[in-house]
């Protein structure tokens, strides 16, 4: 390596630079990367010392805090004479300040009463806040009711199709509707992608908003769950945003499989949610797995969301994939689909419910498009790749010997821990195949590459995606092998 004393343009740097970000992307996932990593800039290289910088002086004490050693220990294998990393603050320039980083506190923290005592929809929930000062704990519920505000009308317990795999599961979301003290909590509702868990997520808050519109009951994803917590750390506002959740009546947090990271922050979310069991809120949580399979969430949360009822969403069967397609037909206007076309696929298309719905739409818009009678020889023509993706099943160890082959490597290559670019890259591309190619969730995909967290593969995916729009070589190959492997 050479050193670039005192240059700050030297581009070695910077390719430096970027791989220190990119192995800390892979092990602090999007989210987590986003928040604490995205602020810091590099400046120079002075001896044996990396000058970055970052908005505020918060950010820099918390990086010193956390991630000071692992920046260090990175900066040095990637270039040898780096000792030491210095972290500087320097303020934004006034037209990037707009950009939205949550800022210092520009004001002293707001007084440990401050809190959301009452309502927060009502006049006696700032009435502690000091008078003129902003509420940060009012706005702070109005982002969150802004976020949990997406419920889709066409999913409620209505439009649900009821049958043996997904019945216990219907039973106990119901039973979380209906009855306004929890009887079990949390609710943890756990099954492979598109078998509806958010679908019964929301035909729960329907339910409630429509029986009950008093009770305050909140939706979010785990990752904006994430996100406000920890943008609320950042800004030291944790105390109104705890409060502000326990003043909800039923918190529902999908796809907790996201959540991993920082101790600091999961300590805080095991805090608040034993709180909120403690008040007699209840709990709803989804994720792809099955509380004790969680990674990257600590044994004692684990085992704590386990405590209520868990309830397993299982693969569907023919009886509930046509019993979902007639029920989906009749809402289609003006379509006649002859009953042997949703039986064929029934029969075909064994995936999910999502490609299930997927597949139908596609039939009726082609066939009113083109005004045709819809057959069996219609459906097995426009559904084609479908079809041909759910006959071939394509498995992860598939792609990575294929993967390997083209690329030079050996498979095991590919799931050691080597982070060069010429195994780095074909491994990523093995992802993005796996994940395209197989219903496999993030997370098993992980563990089949070498036990790799679901935050690598998602970044894998995400970093494949975008390459296929800049760079045509990298397209070209993801093409050859995708038809290679589904031929
Ligand atoms: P998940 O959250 O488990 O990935 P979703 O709840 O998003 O899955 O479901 C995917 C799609 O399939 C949604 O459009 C949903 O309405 C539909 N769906 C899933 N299960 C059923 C069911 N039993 N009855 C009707 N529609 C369903
Ligand atoms: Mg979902």
């Amino acid at each position: 390596m050479t050193p670039a004393d005192g240059n700050s343009h030297d581009p070695e740097l910077y390719r430096q630079w970027d791989r220190v970000r990119s192995v800390m992307r892979d092990e602090l996932g999007d989210a987590l990367f986003a928040t604490w990593m995205e602020p810091l800039s590099l400046d120079r290289l002075e001896g044996d010392r990396v000058f970055l910088t970052t908005p505020t002086r918060f950010l820099r004490d918390w990086v010193e805090r956390n991630y000071a050693d692992r920046l260090r220990a990175l900066w040095t294998s990637v270039n040898g004479s780096v000792r030491r990393v210095a972290i500087d603050v320097r303020l934004k320039p006034a037209h990037e300040a707009e950009r939205g980083l949550p800022d210092e506190p520009a004001s002293a923290p707001l007084p440990r009463d401050a809190r959301v005592n009452g309502r927060p929809d009502g006049s006696g929930a700032h009435g502690h806040l000091p008078a003129g000062e902003p509420s940060s704990a009012r706005h702070a519920f109005d982002e969150l009711r802004e976020l949990s505000a997406a419920l889709d009308p066409r999913l409620t317990f209505d439009d649900f199709v009821i049958g043996k795999p997904n019945e216990f599961a219907f039973a106990a979301a119901k039973r979380v509707a209906e009855t306004p003290v929890p009887a079990f909590n949390p609710l943890f509702l756990y099954g492979g992608v598109g078998l509806g868990k958010t679908h019964l997520m929301h035909a729960i808050a329907w339910h409630i908003r429509q029986q009950h519109p008093e009770r305050r009951v909140v939706y979010l994803s785990a990752e904006k769950f994430m996100y406000q917590f920890i943008k609320a750390l950042r800004t030291k506002d944790t105390m109104t945003f705890k409060d502000m959740l326990r003043a909800v009546d039923v918190l529902m947090v999908d796809d907790v499989q996201f959540i991993s990271g920082k101790d600091s922050t999961q300590e805080e979310f095991f805090h608040t949610f034993n709180t909120l069991v403690d008040r007699g809120s209840q709990i709803v949580i989804s994720a792809d797995r099955s509380p004790s399979d969680l990674s990257g969430i600590e044994e004692r949360i684990r085992s704590r969301l386990g405590w209520g009822l868990v309830a397993d969403i299982h693969p569907t069967t023919f009886e509930l994939r046509l019993g979902i397609l007639q029920q989906k037909a009749l809402k289609l206007p003006g379509a006649e689909i002859p009953q042997e076309v949703l039986e064929f696929l029934a029969q075909r298309i064994t995936s999910n419910v999502r490609e299930l719905e997927g597949a139908l739409n596609r039939i009726v818009a082609q066939a009113t498009l083109v005004n045709r009678a819809i057959t069996i020889s219609v459906a097995q023509d426009v559904l084609q790749d479908l079809l041909r993706a759910n006959d071939r099943r394509v498995t992860v160890e598939e792609i990575q010997k294929r993967v390997a082959d083209f690329y030079q490597l050996r498979v095991a290559d590919l799931l050691s821990a080597r982070r060069s670019r010429a195994v780095a890259r074909p491994r990523q591309v093995a992802m993005f195949l796996a994940k395209q190619l197989t219903p496999r969730s993030l997370p098993e995909i992980g563990r089949q590459f070498g036990n790799r967290d679901h935050t690598t593969v998602m970044h894998a995916v995400r970093t494949i995606e975008r390459l296929c729009d800049e760079d045509t070589a990298i397209a070209e190959d993801v093409d050859t092998l995708r038809r290679q492997l589904q031929a």
